[in-house]
């Protein structure tokens, strides 16, 4: 099926050349490489893991990063990349994420010369794998809680713990690991051969089912101090890797929800009940579409501006996380809605609305739930936190 972007306010005007080249470029990609073989990976609950070194070839791993055979795009072109991704499946543009926001961006800002040597450019081609490991089994919205700790020995660090809810864990050749040590929470990079670690995957999942979840467990796993990230001291380092991918997020789902709208308009257009008359011509399916129209379009200008906030180095983390609680929350309602108008042909894989909206449900749980961002928010307006 030819999909049909959603551009009612002519946001593809406001791009530059090189952002609609990429976007372009993402765009068939997804269509030739992902939509064929999504559902087969959704149904069997695996990651499509060779589709990674063509991400390396495209440039889509490390995005907005620079040097160290980065792509150093701007933030505009991130952000196309991964709604042009989500579009696919939210696995997909979670594993570029990862990838580039919660594994590259620690790396690149907070590691020594030696490790940004030795990892960028690997992570840049799809040539090694990495996950983050932040989130513990009873520590979720409050990672400052975590157990996982890391004591200083003569030749290391010996790191003791369990991680949950892993992206890539099992994949990953590299993890970045937050630990509590004596000066506070510190990132650390622990080697997939490293003594005493284990990823184990997370199985029965009934969301993101085309992505690697795993546990990773650190059984006194020792490692050397140059796997210290040196410049990642204090939780408010690990959340600076969380706000570069929550931005990602609020282009991403918008990618899903044009999935969701396009499927179904033409659907509704073509579905006849009721006196030869298609149901896209009742105008209770016609408040849905426009409804879905709607929110699409606000949320492509919120994540427009965004981006130039961003670029501009205006952006602030209330901010990015209006934009993560509006959009992810959207495109969820616009895929339940998606998967009401199909009817019952919309519970089938032949159709990607309830795949989307499955994922979503995951999208508005991870890197910040939707009701943790309304604290944000709520702490932003007011001055006052309420999160405990
Ligand atoms: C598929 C998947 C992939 C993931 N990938 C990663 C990853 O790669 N790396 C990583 O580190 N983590 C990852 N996560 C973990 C994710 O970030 C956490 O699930 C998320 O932070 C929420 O934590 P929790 O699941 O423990 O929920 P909880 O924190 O237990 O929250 C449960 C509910 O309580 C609400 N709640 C919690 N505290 C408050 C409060 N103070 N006030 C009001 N309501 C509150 C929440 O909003 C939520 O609705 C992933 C999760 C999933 C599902």
């Amino acid at each position: 099926m030819n999909f049909h972007p959603v551009d009612f306010y002519e946001i593809d005007s406001l791009l530059s050349d090189e952002e609609r080249l990429i976007r372009n470029t993402v765009r068939e990609f997804v269509s030739a490489e992902v939509i064929p073989r999504i559902r087969g990976a959704y149904r069997a609950g695996e990651f499509p893991a060779d589709l990674v070194p063509a991400f390396g070839e495209l440039g889509l791993l490390g995005g907005t990063l620079s040097g160290y055979d980065c792509p150093g795009l701007n933030a505009v072109a991130y952000g196309l990349l991964n709604q042009e991704l989500e579009r696919g499946d939210s696995g997909v543009r979670s594993f570029v994420s990862v990838q580039s926001s919660l594994v590259m961006y620690p790396i690149h800002t907070f590691g020594s010369e030696q490790q940004k040597s030795k990892w960028l450019p690997l992570l840049a081609k799809g040539e090694a794998i990495g996950c983050f490991g932040l989130t513990e089994a009873d520590f979720g919205s409050n990672p400052g809680g975590m157990r996982t700790r890391a004591e200083k020995k003569s030749d290391g660090w010996l790191l003791t713990g369990n991680k949950m809810w892993i992206t890539n864990g099992t994949l990953a050749d590299i993890a970045v690991i937050w630990a509590r040590t004596a000066e506070g929470v510190q990132g650390f990079l622990v080697e997939k051969e490293t003594s005493g670690f284990t990823a184990k995957g997370i199985h029965g999942k009934l969301s993101l089912r085309a992505s690697d979840t795993a546990e990773l467990i650190l059984d006194n796993c020792l490692i050397p101090d140059e796997n210290r990230l040196p410049e990642a001291t204090g939780l408010k380092k690990a959340l600076m890797c969380l706000s570069q991918a929550r931005f990602g997020i609020a282009w991403g789902a918008i990618g899903a929800a044009m999935a969701c709208y396009d499927e179904v308009v033409e659907y509704t257009k073509g579905r006849v009940q009721f006196d030869d008359k298609p149901i896209a011509s009742h105008q209770l399916v016609q408040e849905k579409l426009a409804f879905m129209l709607t929110e699409i379009t606000k949320a492509q200008l919120l994540a427009f501006r965004l981006a130039k906030l961003k670029e501009q180095g205006r952006i602030t983390n209330a901010q990015i996380s209006l934009a993560k609680r509006n959009n992810v929350l959207q495109a969820l309602e616009i895929a339940r809605l998606a998967r009401q108008l199909l009817g019952a042909n919309g519970i089938l894989d032949d159709y990607q609305s309830m795949r989307h909206m499955c994922n979503l449900e995951t999208v508005l749980t991870y890197e910040g739930t939707h009701d943790i961002h309304t604290l944000i928010l709520g702490h932003e307006i007011t001055g006052l936190p309420a999160y405990s």
